[in-house]
């Protein structure tokens, strides 16, 4: 069932006890909804899609009523309808008319070997466009970049040891070519639906200026960012009685002599947890440090015989 307007505005300021932005971000998210949506366009690079399958499995908010309440979603590979020629014309034409008033998200890396052929993203008159020459010239113009997932954010898998691609984070791409826009990294593999939502809320509520001001050194919102996951973890009194666990499953101890990187990684994924406050990695398994810039060949090896 479709929520009206007036219902969401009720979710969002706390009618529906939650997790995740209906605790931190109601009264922002109102706030958006009060201001005219912002235009947002979505590229997808090299990457394997699943941060667009993470937020579009947001519990609370929905997605379908951020996307149809919160912000005017223009262009999205994943779930448009339109493709081909017609939608990729469509893009350009969007980020033409709303030069320097809309955001560009962009999901996966950008890579540059080959003249950045190993990712071509659209073709209009028999030009193919690749994600670098698109994010190139759509990053400069959107009003600020948001990069989603550890790929766009940091390079990640795509970046990674053995990579023949030359892939580039969106910020390392931007830095290398001089384009000045502000990025906002939401890392993640991939990153939680509430960090991708949460931080786009609180752009479009506080302004660029100072969703600047609470990013950490390496880009990233500290409102989900800023805490370390060992020092938040429910095993912390384990591993400072030096009780490790032999096995994913046993519950009575720390999981570091597993391979766990909960030290060396920050989120909030102990408090927030996933999949709609259920579960989260450390509970059955160990933490990669996923979201983390040296993601994945500085946490490899991810698991350790016990
Ligand atoms: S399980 Fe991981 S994050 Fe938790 S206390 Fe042990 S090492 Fe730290
Ligand atoms: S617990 Fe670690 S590996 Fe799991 S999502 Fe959070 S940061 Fe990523």
């Amino acid at each position: 069932m479709s929520l009206s307007r007036r219902d969401f505005v009720k979710l969002c300021t706390g009618t529906v006890a939650g997790f995740g932005i209906s605790q931190m971000y109601n009264p922002a998210v109102l706030h958006a909804l009060e201001k005219a949506a912002p235009n947002v366009l979505w590229l997808q690079g090299q990457g394997c899609t699943g941060c667009s399958v993470s937020i579009l499995n947001s519990v609370n908010p929905k997605i379908a009523d951020v996307l149809l309440k919160v912000i005017n979603l223009g262009y999205q590979p994943t779930i448009m309808a339109g493709e081909g020629e017609v939608a990729f014309k469509h893009l350009y034409k969007v980020a033409k008319e709303k030069k320097g008033q809309f955001i560009l998200l962009v999901e996966g890396a950008v890579p540059l070997a080959e003249a950045g052929r190993y990712c071509v993203i659209g073709e209009v008159e028999g030009h193919e466009y690749t994600m670098a020459e698109t994010t190139a010239e759509l990053g400069s113009m959107a009003a600020a970049v948001v990069s989603l997932g550890t790929c766009a954010a940091y390079g990640g898998i795509p970046a990674s040891k053995g990579s023949v691609t030359g892939a580039m984070s969106v910020k390392g791409f931007f830095d290398k070519y001089g384009i000045k826009t502000p990025v906002v990294n939401v890392p993640g593999c991939p990153p939680h639906p509430d960090w991708m939502i949460g931080s786009l809320v609180f752009a479009i509520e506080n302004g660029l200026e100072a969703t600047v001001k609470v990013l950490d050194s390496v880009g990233r919102p500290t409102p989900f960012y800023g805490k370390n996951i060992h020092d938040n973890c429910p095993y912390l009194k384990y591993f400072d009685a030096g009780t490790m666990s032999p096995t994913f499953t046993k519950k009575d101890g720390c999981r570091y002599d597993l391979g766990c990187k909960g030290p060396s990684t920050n989120s909030d994924c102990p408090t927030r947890k996933w999949n709609g406050g259920v579960n989260w990695c450390v509970e059955n398994s160990v933490c990669i440090g996923c979201v983390e810039p040296d993601f994945p060949d500085g946490k490899s090896p991810f698991y350790v015989a016990g």
